[in-house]
């Protein structure tokens, strides 16, 4: 009975395996076909300065729009197009769509607003990445500073040296660098003094219970100080509450995004939101206050 039950354990086992592995296939041939069949889609997050009280950048989330799956989020297709390589060319289209929409808002209401994209620690291998990203920001006739990369701490531990060289080079292309998901890398603090970094984006699992537990809102005013102190700025990543908001302001955090303030939406949404100024209205409780 017990080698029965082994066994029907072990079949049951493979034939998930198999159905993953099918489904994984599908999806990897699918996922080839996507850019051509324009299903990927950009959807905006603000930022809303909690100095000013105004949104003054934007993040960009790419989603897929499947054929038959319905619109699916990052975690669903990023890391198969990571291990496919296929991620260098969905990073050059983020990269084209994004410039694209900075293009679409000039002489609008929403020019003044930057961009953010989120790059792989992947997409530095590739040698041409720097030269892409000029060529877009020149197509569209675009300012560097109005685009922001996303990069995680993964990026200080793996190809130190590459990936400074490639920093420096969007560095002085005049594109700003912004650190993702800071505090749960493993990466030494020392690599905020090597590379040209200009914006620490604390990771929500410091927020989400921010006003309840001491240690995370100790933590949350550490990093503020410390990127203050290194000059750079700092944005409050899953933002929820007005709460949590109301206390990162009074540690003099720059920024905060979440869904509080506004989920990721696609453009036309965001621009309605923007226009009814429904978003603003988070900020400045405490007017004058000075960072
Ligand atoms: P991320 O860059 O840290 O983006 C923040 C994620 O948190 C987004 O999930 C966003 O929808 C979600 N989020 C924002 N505010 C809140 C909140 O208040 N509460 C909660 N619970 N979640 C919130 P999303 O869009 O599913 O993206 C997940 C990750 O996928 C991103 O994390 C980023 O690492 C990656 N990603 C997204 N777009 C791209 C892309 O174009 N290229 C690459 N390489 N990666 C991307
Ligand atoms: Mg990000
Ligand atoms: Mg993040
Ligand atoms: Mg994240």
């Amino acid at each position: 009975r017990a080698k029965d039950q082994g066994r029907n354990t072990y079949q049951f086992y493979t034939e998930g395996m198999q159905e993953r592995e099918v489904m994984r296939l599908e999806l990897e041939k699918e996922l080839s076909q996507a850019l051509a069949n324009n299903e990927f889609v950009l959807h905006y997050q603000p930022q809303l300065n909690l100095n000013s009280g105004e949104i003054t950048s934007v993040e960009a989330l790419i989603r897929w729009q499947h054929p038959h799956r319905g619109l699916l989020a990052p975690a669903e297709f990023i890391p198969l197009a990571e291990e496919s390589g296929r991620i260098t060319d969905i990073g050059s289209w983020v990269v084209m769509a994004a410039c694209r929409q900075l293009a679409a808002w000039k002489g609008t209401h929403f020019e003044h607003l930057r961009v953010a994209v989120n790059l792989s620690g992947r997409e530095l291998d590739n040698e041409h990445l720097v030269d892409h990203i000029r060529d877009a920001l020149n197509a569209e006739g675009i300012p560097p500073e109005r685009l922001e990369v996303e990069l995680t701490e993964e990026i200080f531990i793996q190809n130190i040296e590459r990936n400074r060289d490639q920093l420096s080079r969007l560095h002085d292309l005049g594109v700003h660098l912004a650190i993702d998901d800071f505090g749960v890398g493993y990466s030494s603090l020392a690599y905020l003094r090597d590379f040209p970094v200009d914006l620490l984006k604390i990771d929500r699992s410091f927020i989400t219970e921010v006003t309840l537990r001491h240690d995370d809102a100790v933590i949350t005013r550490a990093v503020i100080n410390l990127a203050h102190n290194l000059g750079l700025r700092v944005v409050a990543e899953g933002v929820e509450t007005q709460a949590q908001l109301d206390l990162l302001r009074g540690q003099g955090c720059n920024m905060a995004q979440g869904y509080l303030i506004s989920r990721p939406v696609p453009a036309a949404e965001l621009e309605q939101a923007l226009l009814g100024g429904t978003l603003e209205k988070f900020a400045a409780t405490e007017p004058g206050f000075e960072i």
